[in-house]
């Protein structure tokens, strides 16, 4: 007797697929069988014969809460997630308030985030300046310890409560997190040629949205990126370059690589697919994020970058910001809107049509980028990343043939902006399995259409019982953990808006809470594979 039966999966195996059925037990794969005819299960998901793969993981998200509730919480990020047939998410460590630096942090943050969350999550520590110069750095061995994937550090400015690291505190940083032996992640922008020329061509007058990407030039990924590997060769730090934007930075990659450094690399969907050229033009603050979009040429050195193995994996940076208070506020233009754009919610689908149903890239590569890759980096393979017997029953189940277009206002996320807005895809997400249990599917009937307004109080506005008790220290220093752009937002006015949001959103089969945290199983090291 079963718990579930995956029916009629087309599962990968290589570049081939093979039609079966998934055996589940206990939340976890326990076989696959041509015929199931006699066999019993409390459920059954039908798969329809779609290509079904090892649930997908954004391990690069910022689901901005707590902190910023007014540009997404974890519910609607989650949302988001399994919407988008992501079955694990990796919350970054800097968009909350407080951010997470130390034990208490991640802890008060995971007791805010997973009585929301609808798919697992993993996440991130960090380490800023602040932290080396206070001498704090004995909190990234205890972050390590309480189950973080790895570590992030940001040589620009980019949230208050993180704050970025000089080139020397970065050494510093490298140090200390090299010793865990885990990853430290790098936001690869040099601060300094990034601030000289912003200034520079906004004293020129330029206000026109293309602007933003000549002054975060490809010269400033390109030296980040050069210093990181120095720094990581020096100290023998496990270097990864997040949302890396050029061609140039998967060369620069691809050569520590074959030095034999462990430096490794993601990039997103939007710098495969959009230039800056266009989309800034057309989109203006809206497709404003740093580092910005890039040259069509990039976008086809990165696609094989991804092929040749200098770039590991995908990631999107989701980074929602509210269009009234944050990137179109009257006076608001391309120098003082802030950087982000949403991505969880469309990851798959954009890599499955551009990438795999264009020739792109293979089967067993859209495994790889999407899934195994990130995470065995991360440390959580096989529990998550594999189809393996005793792998968590994580399934993305995507119908290759459906047409659709990309409509940023019907999307989970509280977002309601993409610069992909409009974009034609084939191959959509028809189900997300979790564990074993359904988390969404293609439909527009959700279970969160039915919350009530005292439900949705508790569960998003309130923090849960005991907490305030709990991390009185820290509510001393934060008094009601809200940031300084939640309170000059527009739905801190109109919290309905935020009720109003959750319950139109369509497809949800799960309830909220029933999203887990997954700690770092062990210590993995993706194997280098680079093609010639
Ligand atoms: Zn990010």
């Amino acid at each position: 007797m079963y718990d579930v039966i995956i029916k009629n999966a087309r599962i990968p195996q290589g570049d081939e697929t093979r039609l079966t059925n998934i055996l589940v037990k206990d939340e976890k794969i326990v076989g696959f069988l041509e015929n199931v005819d006699n066999v019993e299960s409390d459920e059954v998901i039908d798969a329809n014969g779609h290509l079904t793969l090892p649930g997908c993981i954004d391990p690069h998200v910022h689901f901005m809460y707590h902190g910023f509730p007014h540009r997404e919480n974890f519910l609607t990020g989650s949302a988001a997630a399994a919407a988008g047939g992501v079955t694990t998410v990796i919350d970054m460590p800097c968009c909350t308030v407080p951010s997470v630096r130390s034990v208490e942090q991640l802890k008060l943050k995971n007791d805010l985030i997973e009585r929301q969350a609808l798919v697992d999550y993993a996440l991130w520590g960090g380490v800023t300046g602040e932290d080396v110069r206070n001498d704090w750095l004995d909190n990234v061995q205890e972050q390590a310890d309480h189950g973080v994937v790895a570590f992030k550090a940001y040589m620009t400015p980019s949230v208050p409560t993180f704050p970025r690291v000089e080139d020397p505190e970065m050494y510093e940083a490298f140090k200390a997190v090299a010793e865990t032996g885990l990853p430290i992640g790098i936001h690869a922008e040099n601060f300094a040629i990034c601030d000289f020329n912003v200034k520079k061509l906004e004293k020129e007058g330029r206000m026109d949205g293309p602007a933003w990407a000549e002054a975060r030039s490809e010269l400033a990924e390109k030296v980040a990126i050069e210093l990181g590997i120095s720094f990581a060769e020096d100290t023998g730090a496990r270097l990864h370059i997040v949302h890396m934007s050029t061609g140039i930075g998967a060369k620069l990659v691809k050569e520590a690589k074959m030095k034999g450094l462990d430096v490794t690399s993601e990039t997103c969907p939007h710098y495969l697919t959009l230039n800056y050229q266009e989309a800034m033009t057309e989109y203006g603050p809206l497709a404003k994020i740093a580092p910005p979009l890039r040259t069509k040429k990039d976008n086809e050195l990165l696609w094989d970058g991804l092929n040749d193995g200098s770039v590991d994996f995908m990631g999107t940076d989701h980074a929602p910001y509210e269009i009234e208070s944050e990137k179109l506020k009257e006076g608001m233009n391309i120098w003082n809107s802030f950087p982000g754009i949403p991505g969880v919610e469309t990851m798959v689908p954009v890599v499955v049509s551009e990438g795999y149903n264009k020739g792109k890239i293979s089967l067993s590569k859209l495994v790889d980028i999407l899934s195994t890759n990130a995470a065995k980096h991360y440390g959580i393979y096989p529990k998550k990343g594999a189809m393996h017997i005793g792998s968590d029953a994580d399934f993305t189940i995507i119908d290759l043939d459906k047409e659709w277009v990309i409509e940023p206002k019907k999307q989970a996320s509280m977002c309601g902006y993409l610069p992909m807005e409009g974009m034609e895809l084939k191959g959509k997400v028809a189900k997300t399995v979790v564990r074993g249990h359904l988390v969404y599917q293609d439909v527009d009937e959700s279970i969160l259409s039915d919350l009530t307004d005292k439900e949705l109080e508790e569960l998003v506005h309130n923090y849960p019982e005991g907490v305030e008790d709990k991390y009185s220290e820290i509510f001393e220093q934060y008094p009601d953990l809200y940031s300084r752009e939640y309170l000059k937002s527009y739905r801190k006015d109109h919290p309905e808006l935020i009720d109003k949001h959750i319950r139109g959103m369509r497809g949800i089969t799960a309830k909220p809470g029933f999203g887990k945290f997954i700690k770092r199983q062990s210590i993995q090291v993706l194997p280098k594979k680079l093609e010639f």
